[in-house]
């Protein structure tokens, strides 16, 4: 039995099955690309779902983490630690607000700014206690906890895991309409995502994000950004707000913030907002770690430069062109691309079902060297590291021109 086999099977035996991997079993990574345990590499298009936006072993960061390993790596936010403040500073700054509160994973800083926007709505907006509420998307993702998927409406993610948390209003992804009616009194927040990055990288009308603020702004509602997965220089800038000149009350911000080292993760707001926070009120043990910390002191050092949102820019406009010249019917001028979707480095793929499943196609991509994640059904996800060349961004569209050409070929039906 192969070494990748064995190590799958003892996987699968002993872990619980809430993921679906692809067979690979990476053992190494540098910059945009992995080795497995059979030495076999592999472009990664997935970058941990735009956790390795820096890239795998980033040197900058890799540097900051192995110095700060050496000095001191946790002291709970019982005491201060001297990577606390420049971290905090770095941050707000970068996110032009008074303040941040960190935490550790996505889902934590999704849940400090629900807790924070009630807070808010109670204090500060009036709103008579345990009745506030707050409009959310349909097919949203922001995170796993109890609360947060009590207002997904994905099946899978919410179903069997009731009772629901209360007070969440869902409206359509997309209709500023949608949201200015769902709006009443007692509502405290508006939660969106940008760009949906687990709904297939869908990017919503232009000047709808401009529209969202607007309301908010009229309704006395604080309107919170989870670009989690969209920030950071994924699309291009540092936060797909930005897009369109709009400033939300509160940025949700994790994955890359960790620059694939640890789980950063952080809210970001001015003191009328975040002020409301006091001592015992919300909190975590290893949020805001000396060790997170000084990794995000590089992460946001970084992003100073604008080099890295250059190049989402910049490759961007490429993978984008590129994968949009698929699009249309086998042997009609297409590749068998239904739609492209995204911004920057950034691309959600709808593959015609029937060449076969989103899955499929990733299956294919992995024999020829390219890792990307499906997701709902035929649609995959391309987000490379931003530190990825253009030649192997090229080869990559390449390798899916290839996977598409093989899966419209009737002579070669039993690839898998
Ligand atoms: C990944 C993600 C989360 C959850 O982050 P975790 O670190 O997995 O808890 C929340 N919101 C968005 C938009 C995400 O992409």
């Amino acid at each position: 039995m192969s070494r990748t086999r064995e190590l799958i099977e003892l996987s699968e035996r002993r872990s619980a099955h809430n993921y679906h991997p692809l067979p690979v079993v990476v053992r190494e990574a540098r910059g945009a690309w992995v080795t497995d345990v059979e030495g076999r590499r592999y472009l990664d298009c997935l970058a941990g779902y735009s956790s390795l936006n820096f890239g795998h072993g980033n040197p900058k960061i890799l540097q900051a983490a192995q110095e700060q390993l050496q000095r001191v790596t946790l002291t709970s936010r019982a005491f201060f630690h001297d990577q606390f403040a420049a971290f905090c500073q770095g941050l707000a700054d970068l996110c032009g607000k008074d303040m941040v509160l960190p935490m550790n994973t996505g889902a934590e800083a999704v849940e400090t700014a629900i807790k924070v926007a009630r807070k808010w709505g109670y204090e500060v907006k009036g709103v008579a206690p345990g009745q506030a509420n707050i409009v959310v998307m349909e097919d949203n993702f922001h995170g796993r906890t109890t609360t947060i998927v009590s207002f997904s409406t994905d099946p899978d993610a919410r179903d069997g895991f009731g009772p629901a948390t209360p007070g969440f209003t869902i409206v359509k992804y997309g209709s500023a309409e949608a949201i200015r009616e769902a709006i009443d009194d007692n509502t405290v927040a508006v939660l969106i995502e940008p760009i949906q990055g687990e709904a297939g990288v869908l990017v919503p009308p232009s000047g709808y994000l401009r529209e969202v603020r607007e309301i908010c702004t009229e309704a006395n509602v604080l309107l919170i950004a989870d670009e989690i997965q969209s920030g950071l220089g994924r699309t291009g800038d540092t936060f797909a707000c930005d897009h369109e000149g709009v400033v939300p009350d509160m940025y949700v911000l994790g994955k890359a913030l960790g620059g694939g080292v640890v789980p950063v993760s952080a809210v970001a707001a001015d003191a009328g907002v975040l002020g409301v926070i006091r001592p015992g009120q919300h909190g975590s043990t290893f949020g805001g770690n000396p060790l997170a910390c000084a990794v995000g002191n590089a992460v946001i050092e970084l992003l100073g430069t604008g080099e890295y949102q250059a190049a989402a820019r910049q490759l961007g406009t490429i993978l984008h062109e590129r994968l949009r010249a698929l699009i249309g019917p086998v042997g009609q001028g297409g590749h068998g691309v239904v739609a492209v979707r995204g911004r920057g480095l950034w691309a959600g793929v709808d593959i015609d079902p029937s060449l076969g499943t989103g899955r499929q196609v990733c299956e294919a991509l992995m024999r020829r060297g390219v890792l990307v994640k499906d997701t709902h059904g035929s649609t995959i996800r391309f987000a490379p590291p931003l530190v990825i060349s253009e030649e192997d961004l090229n080869w990559a569209v390449d390798q899916l021109v290839a996977v598409l050409a093989e899966l419209a070929e009737p002579a070669e039906p039993a690839e898998r």
